[in-house]
């Protein structure tokens, strides 16, 4: 066993990663260590990175939180998982399981929460440790690369079209085809949805056409609310992943009376929400973030059982600012997975 390992670190917010050289973290008294063998790079460790979350950690942190290894060592007490067996470490690292929303099963409202690639350094590295209570396994026989976004943008998409509450053969949007909404393509699908997609990169539309979008609007080059209202009557919901803050307001314009948007990005600030068609047409905005480790084993089956499969491109850590600047264009076709190992 190495005592140091190669991290990618943020020192700075703004600023370039460096690849540093530090200690293989040790799992305390209910943790886990994980030689991380596959590592998503998802657009939230750009906004982490860039300083533009609420609640930043102090400097310098290890981002990723999409990680799929095997546990290299148990700490103290942890009897449910043993050396070797192939898991997960979502973004929820930790929550208190004491507080209302945790005891009412939302346990990602949890105020004492910790964020993995956050608040505890996560996955952009060869080793991490997390609490055996929060690691999801993962099942055999699994391409453990294409399993890592699941962890992230599998279950935040999967739960975020529960969370519509649209119906077999209802139009659904999906806003941002990017490493969550390619994903959310084949959720919405499998669960019955016809499904009309949104994005600036023709590449993009076309990547989700395969995937089995009917309808693809450029939002670039049309204005998509006309397009959906004059071809579909309008969506029963939207679900927003891009990162640009004019998806926003763009979602609601995309709804039918009644419909549901669901808001996922995380770009920082604000948007205006027009209170005549919210009042009148009975529309419901929310937001929806991550998900719940009941959510996460959903996802986990249901990627499986209906051949969700994530596009990847995989790369070593030391591309990490490569990948970074790539992702911010929105050069990345899919998801780009690190080969840590
Ligand atoms: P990504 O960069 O892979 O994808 C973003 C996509 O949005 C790109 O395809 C881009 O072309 C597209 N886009 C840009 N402008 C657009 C516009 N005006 N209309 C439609 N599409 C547009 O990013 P990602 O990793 O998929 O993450 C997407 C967002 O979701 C980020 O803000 C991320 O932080 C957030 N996120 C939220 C949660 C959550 O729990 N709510 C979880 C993970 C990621
Ligand atoms: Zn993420
Ligand atoms: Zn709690």
């Amino acid at each position: 066993m190495p005592t140091t390992m190669k991290a990618a670190r943020i020192h700075a917010y703004g600023e370039a990663l460096r690849i540093d050289e530090v200690p293989v973290p040790q799992p305390d008294q209910g943790q886990v260590q994980i030689a991380i063998v596959a590592s998503g790079v998802c657009h939230t460790d750009i906004h982490a990175t860039s300083g533009d979350m609420a609640g930043r950690p102090s400097l310098p942190f290890v981002p990723g939180h999409e990680i799929v290894g095997r546990v290299s060592a148990v700490g103290a007490g942890v009897q449910q998982i043993k050396e070797g067996d192939v898991v997960g470490v979502p973004s929820l690292h930790w929550a208190c399981g004491e507080c209302d929303y945790c005891q009412a099963g939302w346990e990602t409202l949890c105020h004492s929460q910790l964020a993995t690639g956050y608040s505890v350094d996560g996955g952009f590295a060869q080793f991490c440790v997390a609490p055996a209570d929060f690691v999801t396994r993962i099942p055999h026989g699994v391409d453990l690369y294409e399993m890592a976004p699941i962890l992230c943008a599998g279950v935040t998409t999967c739960k975020g079209l529960k969370q519509t509450g649209a119906r077999k053969g209802d139009w659904v949007v999906i806003s941002g085809i990017g490493g969550l909404g390619h994903v959310a393509v084949q959720y919405a699908r499998a669960l019955g949805y016809q499904v009309a997609v949104v994005d600036i990169s023709d590449d993009k539309l076309e990547l989700a056409r395969r995937l089995g979008a009917e309808l693809t609007v450029n939002a670039q080059l049309n204005d998509a609310p006309s397009v959906i209202q004059r071809e579909i009557g309008g969506a029963h919901a939207v679900l927003v992943t891009a990162a640009a803050k004019t998806a926003f307001r763009a979602g609601v314009d995309m709804l039918r009376r009644g419909g549901v948007c669901v808001l996922c990005g995380l770009p920082s600030g604000e948007f205006p929400v027009p209170i005549l068609p919210v009042v009148l047409g009975g529309l419901t905005v929310t937001g929806s973030i991550i998900g719940t480790r009941v959510d996460m084993d959903e996802a986990i089956a249901m990627a499986i059982e209906a051949g969700v499969k994530v596009q990847i491109e995989k790369q070593p850590l030391e591309n990490i600012n490569d990948i970074f600047a790539r992702l911010s264009k929105g050069e990345v076709l899919g998801r780009v997975v690190l080969e840590i190992s």
